[in-house]
């Protein structure tokens, strides 16, 4: 019997990936973005990428090496390691390419991320090719698992999760899910805006 499952996402959650898709973009485009500058969830609005450039600009920064070379989050192994020890379970809940499954399993194993299960998720409705042979599993399959706490960075994936789970949903304030309507105030008492890792385990030590 476990106190409770704990969805935890990987990008900008559990790894600074804008931070990498940025030094990638930098590389290829020539110039450079500032995180705060990525107010949209969408980087063909943040980066001003067209929608074939957009393609590219994922597949590449979705290669294993780029991906391995996310760093961590700073608290999140924290965070997760003390809520393991209070008898909870972790499911890393990702929308990458389920083609990113081997990379994906090392980097949590490498950078030692407390995890009960990797599960992906139809978040986005990738175009065809991210996803071909894909075991990434649909919204409506995830409503029918039960949590006790939901970590997302993307206001509208936490918007859906909101309404399918039961479960509170702790936003990690980001830049790209800052512009209003702002999902804790459309949903309030189901969402939670908050500043880090340390605020996340402090508010929901028990969740
Ligand atoms: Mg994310």
């Amino acid at each position: 019997m476990t106190a409770g499952c704990i969805y935890v996402d990987i990008d900008d959650c559990l790894g600074q990936t804008a931070r990498m898709f940025a030094k990638v973009f930098e590389q290829e485009h020539g110039r450079r973005v500032d995180l705060e500058e990525i107010e949209s969830f969408d980087l063909g609005v943040s980066l001003g990428l067209s929608p074939e450039s957009l393609d590219d600009f994922m597949k590449s920064v979705h290669r294993p090496e780029v991906l391995a070379e996310i760093q961590p989050m700073t608290g999140a192994v924290e965070t997760l390691a003390a809520w393991v020890d209070r008898g909870y379970e972790v499911a890393v809940v990702t929308g990458r390419p389920p083609g990113t499954e081997e990379v994906s399993r090392q980097w949590l194993t490498e950078r030692g991320v407390p995890h009960h299960s990797l599960t992906f998720l139809d978040k986005y409705s990738w175009s065809e090719d991210l996803f071909s042979g894909s075991r990434a599993i649909s919204m409506e399959e995830l409503s029918r698992r039960s949590f006790s706490l939901v970590v997302e960075d993307s206001a509208e994936v936490a918007r859906r999760l909101a309404s399918v789970l039961d479960a509170p949903v702790a936003l990690l304030d980001r830049p790209w899910n800052r512009s209003s309507p702002r999902p804790e105030d459309e949903l309030k008492g189901r969402i939670f805006r908050c500043r880090d890792w340390q605020d996340i385990g402090e508010r929901f030590s028990r969740p």
